[in-house]
Parts: C-alpha cells; structure tokens; sequence
C-alpha cells in the first residue's frame, strides 16, 4: 500500500461519512507494524499512536479559516525527513483557504517533502480551489450505512438528477410537492443532487446546475416559498 500513497489527497464526503477516521485509518493501514491483507491492527504502538493523536504518524489540523501562519507550521513540521514511517498531515476544512494560504500551500504541493502525505477534508468539494485540488487525489466517500442522522431519513423515494432527467415535467412537479413538504428533507435532497453533480462535473451544463442547486441551499435560510423555489428549480435543471 505504502508504495502507491501519493502526496496529497482530498477527501470529500456529506456529515455522516467521516472524513476524519478514513484519514487516521489510511494512516494506520500505512505505517502499521502488524498490518495483513485485511488492513492495521489497530493495536501496534503505531495505530494507537495514531489514534492517541501523538504527532509522530498523524497530525491533524481544523480551523474554519487557514492562514498563511498555519501552513508555514504545516511546512515547518515536514521539513524534516521521516524514516519511521510515513507523516499524514490531516486537515479539516479545506475549503477555508486565505489566498495568501493557498499560493503558500501551493508552493509544498509542488514540491512536496518526501515521506509525508496531506489529507484535505471537505464537505464541500465545489469551494476547494481548483488549483489545490489539481495537485490532489480526490476520494469521495459515500455516507456510511446507519450513521444518517435521524432526520436525513427521507420518509418518501428519492430521485437522483440522473432519474429526475428522464422524468415529463409533470411527475417532476409532482414530486416537488412531497419534496417540498419538509424543510430538512429537501435539504438532504439537495445535497445528495449536489454529490451526483459533482461527480460528473465537467461539462458547463453540470456546472451549471452545481450553481442553481447551491444557489437554491443558499435561499433555503430564508423564509420564502419553498415549494415554488423547488418547483423553479426543477422545470430549469439539466433540461
Ligand atoms: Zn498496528
């Protein structure tokens, strides 16, 4: 495994899918002393290291906003080489990059120290700057079975864009009605819609139905019509 680690990765992934214990548990399955096919032993003084959180094989950072003086630790920590091992730098929030930040966190992509792997952690792939996220591996992780907050359950049948897309306008519209019906349910909707987009962004009229679907989560804080707005949003989506 240990061969094939690149230098940065993202990983991206809703409330639910965490982020943080798939970085430490990567980390694990990397540096473990006893590890088998099947991944760490999560009982080495490695993997309790790691998950003691020591510094030696993980470290993690999460701050809303990153400053520039926060990469210069980050680059001041992997200035020296590590042979025991491999260094996971964990950070949260990537999307929270100051520009000043980013040009500097750049510069340690582009040349990055030996021995040493970053983990990017965002719920919001679409704000990572495109210039990080070129340098990274990006990994999206689905929301894991049973870890759904109570109310992310939907109490109707979801529809993914993809089926949404092949759907008259009427069964669309019909659909918004029970949609429309719960607030928190037709934001879990559209966070799943924004997951599948992201997945096949690329084409501009992906992007820019990324942008309708964000712009409609953004409006959500208000008091309006929700129904109409679902209704608005549905009858322009990828048609
Ligand atoms: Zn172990």
């Amino acid at each position: 495994m240990s061969d094939h680690v690149a230098n940065a990765y993202l990983f991206s992934g809703r409330a639910g899918s965490f982020l943080h214990v798939a970085g430490r548990y990567f980390a694990a399955a990397v540096n473990c002393q006893n590890k088998t096919q099947e991944g760490p032993c999560c009982d080495c003084t490695v993997c309790r290291s790691i998950e003691q959180n020591t510094g030696v094989h993980f470290v993690e950072f999460a701050s809303e906003k990153i400053g520039v003086d926060a990469v210069r630790q980050w680059q001041e920590l992997v200035r020296y080489s590590h042979e025991n091992g491999r260094l996971f730098v964990s950070i949260s929030w990537a999307e929270g990059f100051s520009t000043e930040a980013a040009n500097a966190f750049l510069k340690t992509l582009e040349e990055p120290p030996s021995g040493v792997t970053f983990i990017l952690l965002t719920r919001q792939p679409w704000s990572v700057l495109s210039t990080i996220q070129s340098r990274c591996q990006h990994l999206v992780f689905p929301v894991l079975t049973g870890t759904i907050d109570k109310e992310e359950t939907l109490t109707f049948p979801y529809l993914s864009i993809e089926s949404l897309k092949s759907m008259s306008l009427l069964d669309r519209l019909a659909w918004v009605q029970e949609l429309a019906k719960d607030k928190i349910q037709a934001k879990t909707v559209l966070g799943l819609w924004l997951d599948e987009l992201w997945k096949n962004r690329g084409s501009e009229s992906y992007s820019q139905a990324i942008e309708q679907v964000i712009e409609n989560i953004s409006q959500m804080k208000y008091n309006l019509n929700l129904r109409l707005h679902l209704e608005n949003l549905v009858m322009r989506i990828l048609v």
